[in-house]
């Protein structure tokens, strides 16, 4: 589903991405780990074309993104079918829950108000939430928020879901019904890219662990294989640090 090929990406003189090469299969659940400022953030974001790059490929979907953007017809593909949920929640304060998921599907979808709306109850109901619908986001916690994020990104039925650290901003409390949420989109099929700070659930849910060290990609396998034997002596020390 994602295919990247020698990927470089600069922001001015900074070289952020390094010769990414990095395929992403159906159904595969990709978990990028790595240090503060070592690119995962960027490298997530050229997944969807938030970013650009300067050299190499980024294949979506089958939709070629070229360097430098110029492609426009391939990024408002892959933005179609590519959902994405950051740290912040990001949703629209003066629309409901409810809203919020409709938005999408009828702006960019033309989706008729009576199938958003079924839609929109049947994923709040998916991620728990159902009884909440038609509050405004203030009027939820944050756990509750970033779950009403899920249910928006899943309304455009992508292909492909990224997560930029989901839990980052969340209350301890919080962080385990936000998981569970990605555990059973996981579970269910789902194509997944996620960056995350949680060891536990990379260990868990995880097919491939990808350990990013100053823009490159040092170390990847299988989370056992990582966590538990890492080869590159940046990632046992990433990992002597965090677990
Ligand atoms: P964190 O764990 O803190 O979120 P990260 O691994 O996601 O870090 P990135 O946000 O991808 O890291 O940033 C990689 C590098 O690029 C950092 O040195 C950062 O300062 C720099 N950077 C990120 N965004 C920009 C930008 N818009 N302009 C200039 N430099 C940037
Ligand atoms: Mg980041």
């Amino acid at each position: 589903i994602v295919k990247m090929k020698g990927m470089n990406k600069y922001f001015g003189k900074l070289h952020v991405l390094r010769d990414i090469d990095l395929t992403v299969e159906q159904g595969e659940v990709v978990v990028v780990i790595g240090a503060s400022g070592s690119g995962k953030s960027t490298l997530i974001r050229c997944a969807n074309g938030l970013e650009e790059f300067e050299s190499g490929r980024v294949e979506v979907h089958g939709h070629t993104l070229s360097p430098k953007g110029g492609n426009q017809q391939a990024l408002t593909a892959i933005r179609k079918e590519v959902g994405m949920v950051f740290q912040q929640f990001n949703l629209f304060p003066h629309l409901t829950v409810k809203q919020n998921i409709m938005l999408a599907p009828k702006k960019v979808k033309n989706t008729p108000k009576t199938v958003a709306n079924a839609t929109a109850e049947r994923l709040l109901d998916r991620v728990g939430i159902g009884s909440q619908a038609d509050k405004y986001p203030s009027h939820l916690s944050g756990g509750q928020q970033q779950r009403v994020a899920i249910a928006r990104a899943l309304a455009m039925e992508p292909g492909l879901m990224l997560f930029d650290e989901p839990t980052s901003a969340l209350d301890p409390e919080m962080i385990g019904e936000v998981l569970d949420v990605m555990r059973e989109l996981a579970k269910e099929g789902m194509t997944m890219m996620v960056v995350t700070h949680e060891m536990g659930f990379a260990r868990e849910v995880a097919d491939r662990v990808i350990y990013i060290h100053e823009g490159q990609i040092v170390e990847q396998g299988k989370p056992d294989d990582v966590f538990d034997n890492p080869r590159n002596e940046r990632t046992q020390a990433f990992l002597s640090r965090v677990l």
